[in-house]
Parts: structure tokens; C-alpha cells; sequence
């Protein structure tokens, strides 16, 4: 008997969200196509059926001639201010209006930077200098900024600084992706403030990837046979689910959709968690639930959720099976 453990919050994220809903709006203003400058989001089967509704993914460059009455949205992650600035010459150029669904969350690390930087603060941002929203930030520092993207980064910074001692004075502003895994950014804040005493800490781990953490945590803690982690492998928060279940004894499998499960892989599962990354649908975290509670006889399913971050149950299933994790398992 599997017992499944549903761990929320899952859904879009606010972010998320509000992107797609600014490519629908923009989209019902225009008569021609919107074209979102790099993918919206990570979801491929969203941005498939954005594209069933005319909004289109697109590499915008210098060839890109955007027909008459259409529009451009800027994603998620957001761009460099230079970036934004093209975009809108672009626009204009051409007459058709410029929308941004960058994520208020990313927004706020960039005003952030932005504010630093003209007080000449230096940077060290956590994350992966190769996500576009790190891309995006570094854009907005006038001043110095320094990407560490893990332990072994972070160690060979704080090495060359160890035998620059004028480098140690310097007034550096720490900050982090929005997605970055919890551990680290307390980790690398601890170990970098006692090297710079100049060192400011803003922890901008955005709340909807901080509780998916740690209710994900709370959930490994209490001991799970297996995990699927639903969501896109270039999905950046997915992947910190992923390597955060790594640190337990927990088979992981991360998918998008259920034709991606090995039912007969998990018949011998005691306890098995579902938990998603912010760019994956309630509607595709229902379908892989209903998958596994067909094939996998007398499961059973319990939800698990951080009681620290106050969430709100974020999914209701019309069969009733979900049961609250205090209630005793049905058979
Ligand atoms: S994960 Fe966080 S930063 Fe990214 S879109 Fe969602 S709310 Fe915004």
C-alpha cells in the first residue's frame, strides 16, 4: 500500500501567474501576434497552448521586424535596463506597445541592485550566472558584480580576497536569485560576513520558492520512500527541489507530465511524496496525482504543508480523495 503525500503549496507561483495572465491581456488589446522576448516561462505544454492563442516565444534581434499591431511582452526573469531600452527603440520604431511581466519578486532585486550600485557598493549575487535573471540583475550594476554559483565558487572568492586584504574593506552588497536554494544563500552569508565586515545581506529568495523548500524539507524529514518533483529540467526552483531531495536516502524522478512515470518502479513504495516547481500547473499536478492513484492499488494520499509559512490549501480535487495529513489513511 503506497501512502502519496501531496506537498504544497503547487501551482503557478504569483509570478508566474501574473506573467501569463499579461500575455493574455496584452494579447486581447492586439490584433496581430504577442511575441514574449525568450520563453515566458518553463512550461512547455503552456507555452504550447499560448501559442494556440497567437503568443508566441521569440529571439528578438536586430533582424526581428514585429508586423503591424502586434506585441512584445518581457518575461518572467526579466532583461538588462540596455535590454529594455532596445526593446522599447524597437517598439517604437514600429508602433506596437511593449509590455513587462517580469516578476515583481526579480523587480525588487534589480531596485535593490540598482540602489547599491550608485552608492558604489560592490555585488556578490548568488546563482547561476548563466539563468536569465541573473543575466538580467547584472545588467543593473554600475559597480563591480560577482556571480557565485555554488560551495567550491564561493570558496575560491573568499581564497583571492584572503590574500588581498584591501579587497575585504570593500562595501559589498550580498544578494541571491529568486530561486536559489535556501542552504546556500545561509551558508555562503555566514562565511562571507565573517571575511567582509562591510558585507550587507538581502536575502531575495522569493517567498513562493522559500516555502516550496521548506515544506519539501519538512516532507523529506519525516522520511519518503520516493519523491517525483514535477516540473521543467531547465526550470531553475524544479531543480532545487531535485537537488534538495538528493541530501536524503529518497528515490527522486523529476517530470513534466505523467507519460514520464514508471508505474512499476514505485508499486514497492512505502511513503511517496508529489511536490512541484512554481512553473507547473495545478491541473498537471492533478493529472500525475490521479495517474498514481489509479495504478498504484490501494494507495492512499495525505497532504503535507510547511505549517510555519501559513500556506493556504492551493488544490481541490473534485474526487475527494485528498485528506488533510492529521486524518487517519483511508484504505
Ligand atoms: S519563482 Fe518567485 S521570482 Fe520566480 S516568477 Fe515565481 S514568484 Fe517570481
Amino acid at each position: 500500500m503506497v501512502k502519496i503525500i501531496l506537498i504544497e503549496p503547487i501551482g503557478f507561483c504569483p509570478g508566474v501567474r501574473r506573467a501569463i495572465e499579461k500575455a493574455k491581456k496584452i494579447k486581447s488589446k492586439v490584433q496581430g501576434s504577442v511575441y514574449t522576448d525568450g520563453p515566458l516561462i518553463h512550461n512547455q505544454q503552456v507555452l504550447q497552448s499560448l501559442k494556440n492563442e497567437h503568443i508566441f516565444e521569440k529571439k528578438i534581434d536586430i533582424s526581428f521586424q514585429p508586423e503591424s499591431r502586434s506585441a512584445i511582452l518581457i518575461r518572467a526573469h526579466g532583461i538588462t535596463p540596455e535590454r529594455r531600452r532596445w526593446l522599447n527603440t524597437l517598439c517604437h520604431t514600429h508602433h506596437c506597445p511593449l509590455a513587462d511581466a517580469t516578476c515583481p519578486d526579480v523587480a525588487h532585486i534589480a531596485a535593490i541592485i540598482r540602489r547599491y550600485s550608485r552608492k558604489g557598493f560592490h555585488f556578490l549575487i548568488l546563482g547561476n550566472p548563466d539563468h536569465a535573471e541573473i543575466m538580467g540583475l547584472k545588467g543593473y550594476a554600475e559597480t563591480p558584480c560577482l556571480v557565485l554559483q555554488d560551495i567550491p565558487t564561493l570558496h575560491h572568492f573568499l581564497s583571492q580576497i584572503e590574500t588581498n586584504p584591501n579587497a575585504t574593506s570593500l562595501p559589498y552588497v550580498l544578494l541571491s536569485q529568486s530561486t536559489l536554494d535556501v542552504d546556500f544563500f545561509e551558508k555562503a552569508a555566514q562565511r562571507l560576513g565573517k571575511r567582509l565586515p562591510q558585507l550587507i545581506v538581502h536575502n531575495t529568495i522569493c517567498p513562493a520558492t522559500r516555502q516550496r523548500q521548506l515544506s519539501l524539507q519538512q516532507a523529506l524529514k519525516t522520511g519518503l520512500d520516493g519523491l517525483i518533483v514535477i516540473g521543467s529540467k531547465h526550470s531553475h526552483n524544479t531543480q532545487q527541489l531535485v537537488t534538495l531531495a538528493h541530501k536524503f536516502p529518497t528515490a527522486v524522478w523529476n517530470i513534466e507530465h505523467m507519460g514520464e512515470i514508471n508505474f512499476s518502479e514505485l508499486h514497492a513504495l512505502g511513503t511517496l511524496g508529489i511536490c512541484s516547481g512554481t512553473s507547473a500547473s495545478e491541473q498537471n499536478v492533478q493529472e500525475i496525482y490521479l495517474a498514481l492513484r489509479k495504478n498504484l492499488p490501494k494507495s492512499y494520499a495525505v497532504r503535507h504543508h510547511d505549517e510555519g509559512t501559513n500556506l493556504r490549501p492551493t488544490i481541490s480535487y473534485s474526487s475527494g480523495q485528498i485528506s488533510s495529513s492529521q486524518n487517519t489513511p483511508k484504505a
